[in-house]
This record gives C-alpha cells, sequence and structure tokens, in this order.
C-alpha cells in the first residue's frame, strides 16, 4: 500500500498546487510547502492570461478547491532551503530549521522575473516612464488603466521584446517562451483602453509557438493596429519632457530608427528559481547550464531529478505557459506514483 506514504512538495504556484491535489486524491498524505502567505504564485499578479485573456483568479480558485476538498496539508510562510535524504526518506528544512519528512519530493519552486536593472541602457528605475510586462499587470490589476509618470493618458507606446532573453550580455541565451504572446496580449490590451494610441512592438523575431498564437498576432494588426517593428533596442534616453527616445534598427528595412514614446514596457524573461542552487547542495539533484532544474531525460521523463526520489514539476524546469506547467504537475504527480509503487517494500 503507497497510501501511508507521504509526499512533500516545495511550492505552491499552480504547478504545486496541481500535483498535490492529484496526490491527495489518489489517497497520498500530502504536505504543500509555500513561502508566501497565499498559494498560486505568479498567477496572483497577472491581470488576464493569454492567448484568450482568461481570469488568472478563475485558475487559482480552482486549484484551492481542488486542494482543499482532497486533503492537502498546505503550510503558508515556510521557504524549504534545504533538501536531505536520511535513513531511507527526505528531510526537508526551512530557514529557522522547522523540519519536514516525507517518502518523495516534488520541487515545484517555479522561476524568477529577471531585473530589468540590469539592463542599464534600457534605464529601467531610472526613467519613470520605463516599466516592466509584470509592473504593467500589476498595473491593470489594480487600476485598470495605463498613464505615464505625469499621470496624462500615453499617446505612443513601445513594447520592447526578449529583454534579459536571448542575450548573451545578460547570460541568458534561452528563449523564455511566453513573452512573444505576452507582449501582443498587452499590446491589444492598450488599444482596449487608449484606443487612439499608437503601439509598437520591437522584436528580434516571433515566437508564437501555441494554438491560436498566430491568430492572435493577426487579431492584434488588423483589428487593434499594432505595428511590429523587427529590430533590436540599443538604448533609450530619457528627453526633457520625461518621454523617451528609443534607438533602434528596423531590420527589415535595414536602416536605423529613433522613435520617441510616452511609455515603455520591457517584455522581461524568465529565470531560473532563486533555489534552485540551494537544492543541489546536500543531494545529487543538479541543475542545467541555464540553472534550470535538470531533469533525468528531457525526451522521456522531464519530471525525475537526477536523484532518485526527487521529482519536478512546472517552471522549475523550464519557462513554460500555465496548461504546460499544470500538464506537466500531473505528469509529476503520475511518477511520485511510480515511483512509490517500485518502492512499497
Ligand atoms: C510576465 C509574465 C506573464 C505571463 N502570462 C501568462 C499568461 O497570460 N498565460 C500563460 O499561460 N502563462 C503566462 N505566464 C507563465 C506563468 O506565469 C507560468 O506558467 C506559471 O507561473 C508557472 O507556475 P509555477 O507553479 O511553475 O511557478 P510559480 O508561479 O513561480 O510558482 C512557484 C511557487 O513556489 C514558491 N516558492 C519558490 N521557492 C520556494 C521555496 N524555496 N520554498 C517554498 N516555496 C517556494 C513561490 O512563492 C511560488 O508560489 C506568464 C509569465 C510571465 C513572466
Ligand atoms: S518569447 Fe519572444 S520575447 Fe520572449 S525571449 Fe522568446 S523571442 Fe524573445
Amino acid at each position: 500500500m503507497i497510501k501511508n506514504k507521504h509526499v512533500a512538495i516545495i511550492g505552491g504556484g499552480i504547478a504545486g498546487m496541481e500535483a498535490a491535489a492529484v496526490l491527495a486524491k489518489q489517497g497520498l498524505k500530502v504536505t504543500l510547502i509555500e513561502k508566501e502567505a497565499i498559494t498560486g504564485g505568479k498567477l496572483n499578479d497577472w491581470h488576464h492570461l493569454f492567448p484568450d485573456f482568461f481570469s488568472p483568479k478563475t485558475v487559482i480558485d480552482n486549484l484551492i478547491a481542488k486542494t482543499n476538498h482532497s486533503g492537502v496539508n498546505v503550510v503558508y510562510n515556510t521557504e524549504i532551503s534545504k533538501i536531505e535524504k536520511l535513513n531511507g526518506r527526505f528531510e526537508l528544512s526551512d530557514e529557522r530549521d522547522t523540519k519536514f519528512y516525507s517518502d518523495a519530493v516534488i520541487i515545484a519552486s517555479g522561476f524568477r522575473l529577471f531585473d530589468a536593472t540590469l539592463k542599464e541602457e534600457y534605464g529601467y528605475g531610472i526613467f519613470d516612464n520605463v516599466i516592466t510586462s509584470v509592473d504593467f499587470e500589476k498595473l491593470m490589476k489594480t487600476e485598470g488603466k495605463l498613464l505615464t509618470a505625469q499621470k496624462t493618458e500615453p499617446k505612443r507606446i513601445a513594447i520592447i521584446h526578449c529583454v534579459g532573453s536571448r542575450d548573451a550580455k545578460t547570460g541568458n541565451t534561452y528563449c523564455s517562451k511566453v513573452c512573444c504572446i505576452t507582449g501582443i496580449k498587452q499590446a491589444i490590451e492598450i488599444n482596449k483602453i487608449l484606443p487612439d494610441s499608437e503601439i509598437y512592438c520591437f522584436y528580434m523575431d516571433l515566437r508564437l509557438y501555441g494554438l491560436n498564437f498566430d491568430s492572435l498576432y493577426l487579431h492584434a494588426q488588423k483589428q487593434h493596429k499594432i505595428q511590429f517593428i523587427r529590430g533590436r533596442l540599443s538604448e533609450i534616453a530619457e528627453r526633457f519632457d520625461k518621454s523617451l527616445q528609443l534607438k533602434t534598427e528596423d531590420t527589415l528595412q535595414g536602416r536605423p530608427l529613433r522613435i520617441n514614446v510616452d511609455t515603455v514596457i520591457l517584455l522581461i524573461g524568465m529565470e531560473p528559481g532563486a533555489s534552485n542552487n540551494l537544492f543541489t547542495k546536500n543531494n545529487k539533484v543538479t541543475i542545467d547550464e541555464n540553472g534550470f532544474m535538470k531533469p533525468i531525460n528531457m525526451h522521456e521523463n522531464r519530471n525525475s531529478s537526477t536523484h532518485d526520489g526527487i521529482f519536478l514539476a512546472g517552471t522549475v524546469i523550464c519557462p513554460m505557459a500555465v496548461n504546460e506547467s499544470i500538464e506537466n504537475a500531473r505528469a509529476a504527480a503520475f511518477e511520485v506514483i511510480s515511483y512509490l509503487e517500485k518502492n512499497k517494500l
């Protein structure tokens, strides 16, 4: 019987919640450990989800209901910093040295957002009218409008792709996968609230991998008059009236371009979670060349870490959208059950 077995899950984002609910529904004892006072992870800050403008709150509420009904024990305000294997069981500890014991562990501690101040030439944290895609989500969620720092409606807005992704200077050469479509979604939202504004997306190339992503891109151009310019931004300068001058190159036309706008939105990338390095100590869990948690086999089994009994779920493995994170977490739960079945004696 594996029903008396105990699984500890680190991280109460959507991936951790889904894995916890699936395992508890199968009768296992599950402890979900979250460092914040609430579960739901990054989705708590998102306004609407691409590609269909679905409510992130509904996703979180459904997962809360699932974890409650299945009897998951949720522990809040607890940040796990150490995983060790002692006498055949796992011991997890937080910074206050609180201990949790389990027969298997799922790491679902998610991703970190790129710190846009590191891209100094874009002036985030220096120029008031440069914000990030995350600031935009929070603004839309709390205020439902976009104003300049001078409290006027911006007439021209630039959205900059690949900030902290596909950029050797920042150390992140990989693509964060979700920001192209996030930028398109945000451009449409701006056009809806500021229909007279001009909106420009500056991209290297558009990576629209998902179902309906391309149609949203066409819709953005046709219905919302969003203009897409292929070119990498070199720098932003602030003008006397706090508007911004962008220096870039239109690489399709092959000519340098200077454009003045009122607001810039930086599409910041997804970075490996802050706890990943801590988890590699005291056990055989490893990270890949980018710092994401390394699966034992990226083709057939992305949910098993390089340590027997420690599993991975969601964006702790690599950038993923909501649906992939949830599906991936369900697969992680299945791997845990197989492992416990195999080791039940
Ligand atoms: C700007 C932006 C917009 C996005 N918009 C969309 C969208 O519209 N549609 C879409 O499909 N996807 C979107 N995504 C992707 C989406 O945010 C992710 O798919 C989702 O957040 C992944 O969930 P997760 O549980 O893997 O990670 P997270 O959301 O990062 O959750 C991880 C959880 O673990 C906790 N945690 C971390 N470390 C520890 C620790 N050591 N101990 C205990 N707890 C810990 C954290 O507090 C957090 O609650 C967007 C991403 C970005 C960057
Ligand atoms: S998804 Fe788009 S914006 Fe994000 S890193 Fe990839 S190419 Fe750049």
